[in-house]
Parts: structure tokens; C-alpha cells; sequence
């Protein structure tokens, strides 16, 4: 579905970069690539050996540094980079990432992807020991947690703090010593190391940040992992034991770019496998495939290869539509979608068309999808989703935290076609979608989470559990399930 508007909306894009000449415009250039991730607000640090030097703003990459000045003050040979999308905290500025603490032990700055699922408890215990909160994210956790310890030197003071942290996470911190990733103990979030030609190194959520520099990959982060760098090279130590690897499923499905490899799996190929599998699951007749764009276009061509029905761009999204900064309200997301697609009448009047589409999450944008291909003639639709229904709530750092707002789970898969008006619908099986993505090119298995299919989900819920549970006993007895 289309990245900016749909109700499922992705957490945010990190980048760090060390020893290049100009660091904060590096940082600027693969930030664009990760703007897909976020597009409330975004912010960059630098160090040049004395000093640091921020700018942040609300809104996308090039209206917070529209101005050249902002970024050419950005002075130094090493950055970090944050695109946010709200999944924890407010929209507001104090929550604009990367974040800077000035203690004087070491001063350090943070770029956090995910979410904590222990955030409350420690926001009371920090609060107990006398922290002061800038903002209400759960991002600045682990720098609170830093200052509060102890330990001589900093890695092991962070090394303690990342120990107290539960759920998905990647991290970027720069300190005046060099750069550090960190890579939860699943490896959900992802998060990458490259080096470009002038040497320097660069970490960040995709690996399509590193083409756009002409950065070279070296290593997915793994679980558990943090990657010390400094002048003299890389070296990797684990903060704590990998508990195997359960990257997001959803990265592939929709959140990542379909340029970037997660893992060693092309998002791109694993979009075509996963709408060629649902075709052989779910075939139908018809005399097109269409694909919702733009995420859903290589799902589409997959199904369209593998069926022998041709493909064709039946449907337009508006690149050019104005933004402020988009506020996650499901009024404005709706508003958006009218602004964003049109159908292309040529393609699909008098036709029966396959509508191939990344998800479903609340089911509203589906509908409106189908009510505009029906006005623009289509003869019957097929909507085939390219992921399994999605039952459960994340906690790891997508914005839907309850069951309440999921379609899939309140709704069967008849029900769910009745609402969104097609003709026929059906969902990759989960087997379906292991398959497609969980393969890499040494056809070797690396682990995924399912959670938000199969409630199965890699850690314990922490603070979230209780209210998990109530609403799943509550929506069981809406449904008569003792
Ligand atoms: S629950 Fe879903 S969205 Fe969240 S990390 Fe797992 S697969 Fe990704």
C-alpha cells in the first residue's frame, strides 16, 4: 500500500557515518534513501573533534534542511542522522532524534529504531533515580540510563544499560571516541554496516542508504551485536547473547525499500516470490494484475509472472501531493489517500482485474481502493494480499499496539471482502510467506518474526502484557469464544 498514507505506518530510518570529510552532508544524501521510513521529522549531529553540531525540525529530510546554512554548519568528520516516524511519544519537537546527552564523562548523541517493551518501568525507575526527561519517547531511555551508571568506562556503562532494555531495537551512538551500532538481542529492526572509498564508515537501516552514498556493505548487524568503530577499523563484541535471529517480517513485506537487501534477501525478489506464491495459492481468471503502487508493485509482478496474466499500471500514485508534517491520525490518513491514487481508466474499465496489495491493516484504504477502480469500469476485482492476515498487534516499533484496530482480527477473511466491497479476496498463507522470504542467497534459512500473523512473538510483552490480554479476552467474548 502507499507508504505515506496507510494506516500501517513504519518506524524510523537511522545513519551514522565516521571519518568522512563531509560527514553531515553524507548523512543528508542517505537519510533521502531512508525518508520512506519517516516522514515526521528528521535531524542530524555532527562532531569535529571539539564541538557538536545539531539541526532537527518536523517534516521531511529536505524541509528541515531546506536551508543550505543548516547543513553546512554542520561541521566535522563524523554524524548521526535520524528520520522519525512516530511509534512511541508525541509528534513534538523534544522528540526529534538523534538526541544529545552532555555528560561529562563522554558526551554521546543517539539515533534508537524500534521500541521498548519495558519503556514504563524504566521511565519509573529512572524517575525514582533522579533523571530528567527531554522528551516522552522511549529513545532516550538509554541515554538516561547511560549517564545514571556507574562504570568507569563508557562501554561498559552502555553495555549495563542495554542489558535493562526489552523489545525491538537498532542504535547509532556517536561518541568523541567514534560510532557505535547495536542490534537487539533478536536482530528485529534492522541495521547495517558499510565503508565508502574515502574509508569512512557508515551504519544505517538499509542498505539502499549505502548505494546512494556509493558505500560498499559489509555485515548485517546480527542479534545482539554492537560494532565498535573508531579510527583504527571495526571490531565487533555482543552487549549480550543473540537469542537467534527474528528480523521483521514486515521489513520485507512493506517497510524497507525494495532496493535494499535485508539479511542477504533482496526485498525486491522476496516481494516478486511472495505475489508468485499467493498466485499458485490463490489462483483466479482474470485479464489483468494490478499492483497498489508503489509497494505493492513488485508483489504484483510476481503474481503477474508466475499466473501468465499480464500486468499493467493500473493505478497512479501522486508523487506530487504537498506535506507539512503528517501527524498519525486516521482522519488525515484517510484525506490522504484520495490526494494520493487515481486509476487509470484505459487499464481497467470492462476488465476483471487481480488487485494485488501488501497488506491490510484496518481495511478503510482497501475499500476506498476498490470503490475507485469500480468507478473507473473495472468489471470485478480480485484482491489478493501478498502477507497473511494480520491478527496481532506489535510492540516492537509499528504503530499498531492493539488488536482493536486490526481488521484481520476482528473479522473473517469473508467478512473482511464484504466490507472492503471486492469481489474475492484471499491471503498468502503464512508457510506461504516464510518461504518467499525466508531464503537467502545461500538458500540458507535465517529467522523471521511472524508475530503479527501467528501471535508469536519473540520476547515476553513486558508492560504491554496485561493490556494484551484484556483485550484478547474481550474481543474472544465479543465473538462468543469461551
Ligand atoms: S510483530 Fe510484525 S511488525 Fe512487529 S516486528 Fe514482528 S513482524 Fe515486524
Amino acid at each position: 500500500m502507499l507508504h505515506e498514507i496507510k494506516s500501517l505506518n513504519e518506524e524510523c530510518g537511522i545513519f551514522g557515518i565516521l571519518n568522512a570529510k563531509d560527514a553531515a552532508e553524507n548523512a543528508y544524501l542517505g537519510m533521502h534513501s531512508l525518508q520512506h521510513r519517516g516522514q515526521e521529522g528528521a535531524g542530524i549531529i555532527s562532531f569535529d573533534g571539539n564541538k557538536v553540531y545539531a539541526h532537527k525540525g518536523q517534516g521531511l529530510l529536505s524541509t528541515v534542511f531546506k536551508n543550505q546554512n543548516n547543513l553546512d554548519k554542520l561541521t566535522g568528520n563524523s554524524a548521526i542522522g535520524h528520520i522519525r516516524y512516530a511509534t512511541a511519544g508525541s509528534c513534538g519537537l523534544q522528540n526529534i532524534q538523534p538526541f544529545f546527552f552532555n555528560d561529562p564523562r563522554m558526551p554521546f548523541a543517539i539515533s534508537h529504531n524500534g521500541n521498548l517493551t519495558n519503556a514504563e518501568t524504566l521511565r519509573k525507575d529512572l524517575s525514582k533515580n533522579g533523571a530528567h526527561f527531554q522528551a516522552d519517547s522511549d529513545s532516550e531511555l538509554l541515554g538516561l540510563l547511560v549517564m545514571l551508571d556507574n562504570h568507569d568506562k563508557f562501554i561498559d556503562r552502555l553495555k549495563t544499560s542495554l542489558k535493562k532494555l526489552r523489545g525491538g531495537f537498532a542504535f547509532i551512538i556517536m561518541t568523541a571516541k567514534g560510532m557505535i551500532g547495536i542490534a537487539d538481542p533478536h536482530g528485529l529492526r534492522p541495521i547495517v554496516l558499510g565503508q565508502n572509498k574515502d574509508g569512512s564508515y557508515i551504519l544505517c537501516s538499509e542498505t539502499c542508504a549505502l548505494d546512494q552514498i556509493g558505500a560498499k556493505y559489509i555485515r548485517d548487524l546480527q542479534p545482539g551485536e554492537m560494532i565498535t568503530i573508531n579510527n583504527n577499523g571495526y571490531t565487533i563484541n555482543h552487549f549480550t547473547k543473540s537469542q537467534g535471529l527474528t528480523v521483521c517480517s514486515l521489513e520485507y513485506i512493506y517497510f524497507a525499500r525494495a532496493d535494499s537487501i535485508i539479511h542477504g534477501v533482496s526485498v525486491h525478489e522476496a516481494r516478486k516470490k511472495m505475489g508468485a506464491t499467493i498466485a499458485q495459492e490463490h489462483p483466479v481468471k482474470a485479464d489483468v494484475v494490478l499492483g497498489v503502487p508503489n509497494s505493492s508493485l513488485d508483489a504484483a509482478i510476481g503474481y503477474a509472472q508466475a499466473s501468465g496474466i499480464p500486468f499493467d499500471m493500473g493505478m497512479i500514485k501522486n508523487q506530487y501531493v504537498a506535506r507539512t508534517f503528517i501527524e498519525p491520525t486516521q482522519d488525515k490518513r484517510e484525506r490522504g489517500v484520495s490526494m494520493k491514487l487515481a486509476a487509470v481508466k484505459s487499464v481497467v474499465q470492462g476488465k476483471d482485474i487481480i488487485l494485488v496489495d501488501d497488506s491490510i491493516v484496518r481495511g478503510t484504504t482497501s475499500k476506498y481502493i476498490v470503490k475507485l477502480l469500480q468507478a473507473a469500469g473495472a468489471k470485478s476485482i480480485h484482491v489478493r494480499i501478498a502477507s497473511p492476515v494480520i491478527k496481532y498487534p506489535c510492540f516492537y516499533g509499528v504503530d499498531i499496539e492493539s488488536k482493536a484496530e486490526l481488521i484481520g482480527a476482528n473479522k473473517t477473511v469473508e467478512e473482511i471482502r464484504e466490507s472492503i466491497g471486492a469481489d474475492s479476496l484471499a491471503y498468502l498463507s503464512i508457510p506461504g510467506m516464510i518461504k518467499s522470504i525466508n531464503i537467502d542467497s545461500d538458500n540458507q534459512y535465517h529467522g523471521l518474526c511472524t508475530a503479527y500473523f501467528d501471535g508469536k512473538y519473540p520476547t515476553k510483552l513486558y508492560d504491554y502484557q496485561d493490556k494484551y490480554d484484556a483485550e484478547t479476552k474481550q474481543i474472544e467474548q465479543s465473538k462468543g469464544v469461551k
